[in-house]
């Protein structure tokens, strides 16, 4: 079984970074990211410190700002949300539902997540210039890197999540894959992924897809992140299917790194939109 190991896919998309922060330096156009949160649960503290250490390594401006309340939160975004130097921003999950309501309120061109609902409509029109989530995104690159051509295939999706399974759908479409997506209500779930070219698992389970619920020769994508014994861990038994599958992203090293340099890339490209304006 081929591994397909997201650090190449990384630094294939991280190649021409340097250069582009470099023109846009030029222009006066700092890439410039602000993350607000709440305090309290911080179970994605370690993404965005992630993206801090990404930021510092290639010179991109990062603020962090922390809200006690949800009061302060709505204050910290107002006073960033039509500031010209952040080109990007971002919410800290979880959030409180009232402020979740706020993602539609980030100004497009500034959702570098792309989980703003005109970003959204962007990306199941066939926009070029959407904002695409970066996890789902990270999915597609990674196959395309490795040769993996989806025209005519069939892909199934298991997970439906507005940042990982949703967005999918049109990117696979954009492919000519023929998208099958599965969810908790799914009947014979087997029954689906056994018929897959192409099986992407987005559930948060872990290990949960075995050899039994695959076709002989079959790509899997694992994006699940999840803590066993104290190691992370994916959605797939790896070690079980190692023998039957043709190619599967390992957890750690697979779709999160490619995610992490992702994000990198739609921070730049926010900075890029704000260059053209
Ligand atoms: P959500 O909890 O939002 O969604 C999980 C989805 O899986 C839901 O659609 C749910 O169905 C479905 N599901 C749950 N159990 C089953 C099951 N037994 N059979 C079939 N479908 C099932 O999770 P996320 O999309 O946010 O994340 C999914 C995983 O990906 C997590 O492990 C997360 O940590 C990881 N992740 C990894 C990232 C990376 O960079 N690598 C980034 C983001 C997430 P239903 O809709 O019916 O409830």
């Amino acid at each position: 079984m081929e591994i397909l190991d997201g650090k190449k896919v990384s630094e294939n998309i991280r190649k021409d970074f340097e250069k582009r922060i470099k023109i846009l330096k030029e222009n006066g156009r700092n890439p410039n990211i602000a993350v607000l949160g709440i305090v309290g649960d911080d179970a994605s503290g370690v993404y965005v410190k992630t993206i801090e250490k990404n930021c510092n390594k290639y010179g991109i401006d990062f603020t962090l700002k922390i809200a006690n309340t949800e009061e302060e939160f709505k204050e910290n975004f107002n006073s960033i949300k039509n500031d010209k130097n952040i080109t990007a921003i971002m919410f800290q999950e979880p959030l409180p539902a009232g402020l979740l309501e706020l993602i539609d309120e980030i100004p497009p061109e500034k959702d570098v997540e792309g989980i703003g609902i005109n970003n959204k409509g962007k990306l199941f029109v066939g926009k070029k210039d959407a904002l695409i989530p970066c996890t789902s995104k990270a999915v597609i690159e990674t196959l395309s890197f490795y040769g993996i051509d989806l025209q005519g295939k069939k892909v199934v999706v298991v997970g439906r999540s507005n940042i990982v399974g949703k967005p999918l759908i049109p990117q696979l479409l954009e492919k000519n894959a023929t998208v099958t997506v599965c969810h908790s209500k799914t009947k014979n779930l087997e029954q689906e992924t056994k018929q897959a070219d192409v099986i992407i698992m987005c559930i948060g389970k872990a290990k949960f897809l075995k050899k039994e619920y695959i076709k002989e020769g079959a790509v899997i994508v694992d994006v699940g992140i999840n803590f066993e014994n104290g190691k992370i861990v994916g959605d797939v038994d790896f070690e079980d299917i190692k023998e039957k599958a043709a190619g599967c992203t390992p957890v750690p090293g697979g779709i999160g790194t490619v995610t992490n340099s992702l994000l990198i890339d739609n921070i730049i490209k926010t900075s890029e939109y704000s260059l053209k304006k």
